[in-house]
C-alpha cells in the first residue's frame, strides 16, 4: 500500500487514523457484528454514534446551546435554496459575491425573493476580499449572505462583514473546522464535509434556534424545512449514516490533536511555508491579495499555460497529486486541509524548488 499526497479540493484527505479504524470496524462494529453501513439508523449503537458526533463538535466549536446542529444531505448547493426557503420572510437578502460559489448561492437566491449583490470582487477575478465595513445593507434584509472561504480562488474573510445588524449566514465548507470561530456572530453557518471533515454526502448546518420557523415560503418541501430536521434531531428520515460516522471519528481526531486553536496554528504553519516559497519564487506567483490569503486553498501559476501542465503531471509522478486548479481558472491549486501533514507542503515546496531550477 502506498498512499500519496492528495492536495485535492474536495472530496479531500482524510486523518490516515481515522480511515485505519474505520477499517478496523468495517466487518464489526464494536461487537454488534455488522457494519454501521448496516446498522439502523435507529438503533442503539447508531444513536450514541450521531449523539456522540454532535457533542463532539459543540464541545470542538463552543457551540451555544440556543443553536441547532443538523446533519443533512444535497450538498452545500442545496443550502443555497434552504436558506431563502426558511429565511426570507421580507422576501430581501443581501449577498456579497467573492467567488462561484457565493455567485450560485446569490443567484439561487433571487428565484425566492430580491436577492442584493451589495459587493462583489468579480472585478478582479475574485482574488480579494472587498472592504465590508460599510456596505449597503438593505433595512428589509432577512440576512447577509457570505462564502467565508473561496475554495477556487483561495481567498478568506479575516474579518467577517459589518452586517449592520442583520443576520448573518456563511458557507464555511473548505474552512469548516480549520481553526476557532465565534458562533455567535453567526445565524446560520454550513457547510459540506467533504472539504474539510469528512466523505461527501453530509452537510452540517449551525442554526440560531430563532431562526427555525414553522412558516417558510409556501411550498417549501417537507425535507427542506429546518424545523423538521430540529424537531427529530436530524432523524426525521434515514441520515447520510456512515458519512457521520466518519465525521464522528474526525472530530475525535480533532479533539486529540489540541482543538480548533491547535489546528489552526497547524494550519498556519503549514500554509507559512507554502505562501513564503511563493513570494520569493522567481518561476511561481500566487494569485491572490496578500492578506486575503485562505490557509486551507492555495492558487498559484507560472503564467505560462504549458508549462503550468507540465508541473501538474511532473508532481503526480512524485506523488502529489490533484494539483490541477480549478477547471474554471487553470493554474495550480494546492488544498491543505486540516489532514494535510506538514510533510506533504514540504515535499510540494522541495518539488517546486527542483522545478523552478530545471525550468527557468
Ligand atoms: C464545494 C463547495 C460547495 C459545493 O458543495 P456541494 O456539496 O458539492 O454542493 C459550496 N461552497 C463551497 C465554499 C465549496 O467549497
Amino acid at each position: 500500500m502506498s498512499r500519496v499526497y492528495n492536495f485535492s479540493a474536495g472530496p479531500a484527505v482524510l486523518p490516515e487514523e481515522v480511515l485505519k479504524e474505520a477499517a478496523n470496524e468495517m466487518l464489526d462494529y464494536n461487537g454488534t457484528g455488522m457494519s454501521v453501513m448496516e446498522m439502523s439508523h435507529r438503533s442503539k449503537a447508531y444513536e450514541e454514534i450521531i449523539q456522540g458526533a454532535q457533542k463532539d463538535l459543540r464541545e470542538l466549536m463552543n457551540i451555544p446551546d440556543h443553536y441547532k446542529v443538523l446533519f443533512l444531505q444535497g450538498g452545500a448547493s442545496q443550502q443555497f435554496a434552504m436558506i431563502p426557503m426558511n429565511l426570507m420572510k421580507n422576501k430581501v437578502a443581501d449577498y456579497i459575491v467573492t467567488g462561484q460559489w457565493a455567485k450560485k448561492a446569490w443567484q439561487e437566491g433571487s428565484i425566492y425573493g430580491k436577492a442584493n449583490k451589495i459587493a462583489s470582487s468579480e472585478d478582479k477575478t475574485f482574488s480579494y476580499i472587498p472592504n465590508c465595513e460599510d456596505l449597503p445593507i438593505s433595512e428589509e434584509a432577512d440576512y447577509v449572505y457570505i462564502c467565508e472561504n473561496n475554495t477556487i480562488y483561495g481567498t478568506k474573510y479575516k474579518k467577517l462583514p459589518n452586517t449592520k445588524g442583520k443576520i448573518l449566514v456563511s458557507d464555511v465548507s473548505s474552512c469548516f473546522l480549520s481553526e476557532p470561530v465565534d458562533v455567535t456572530k453567526y445565524g446560520i453557518l454550513f457547510g459540506g464535509v467533504q472539504k474539510n471533515i469528512g466523505p461527501a454526502g453530509v452537510v452540517i448546518v449551525i442554526i440560531r434556534e430563532d431562526l427555525i420557523r414553522e412558516d417558510c415560503l409556501p411550498g417549501t418541501p417537507t425535507m427542506l424545512k429546518y424545523k423538521i430536521h430540529a424537531d427529530n434531531d436530524s432523524l426525521y428520515n434515514t441520515p447520510p449514516a456512515y458519512g457521520i460516522y466518519i465525521c464522528g471519528k474526525v472530530f475525535k481526531w480533532l479533539k486529540k490533536m489540541g482543538g480548533l486553536e491547535a489546528m489552526k496554528e497547524h494550519n498556519e504553519k503549514k500554509a507559512k511555508i507554502l505562501y513564503d516559497f511563493l513570494d520569493e519564487s522567481k518561476l511561481f506567483q500566487g494569485t491572490v491579495v496578500k492578506e486575503d490569503r485562505s490557509l486551507m486553498n492555495v492558487p498559484f501559476i507560472t503564467g505560462k499555460e504549458e508549462l503550468d501542465g507540465k508541473f501538474v503531471k511532473e508532481a503526480k509522478e512524485k506523488g502529489l497529486e490533484n494539483l490541477k486548479g480549478h477547471r474554471s481558472v487553470g493554474g495550480m491549486r494546492a488544498s491543505i486541509y486540516n489532514a494535510m501533514p506538514i510533510q506533504g507542503v514540504e515535499k510540494l515546496v522541495e518539488f517546486m524548488k527542483d522545478f523552478e531550477e530545471k525550468n527557468a
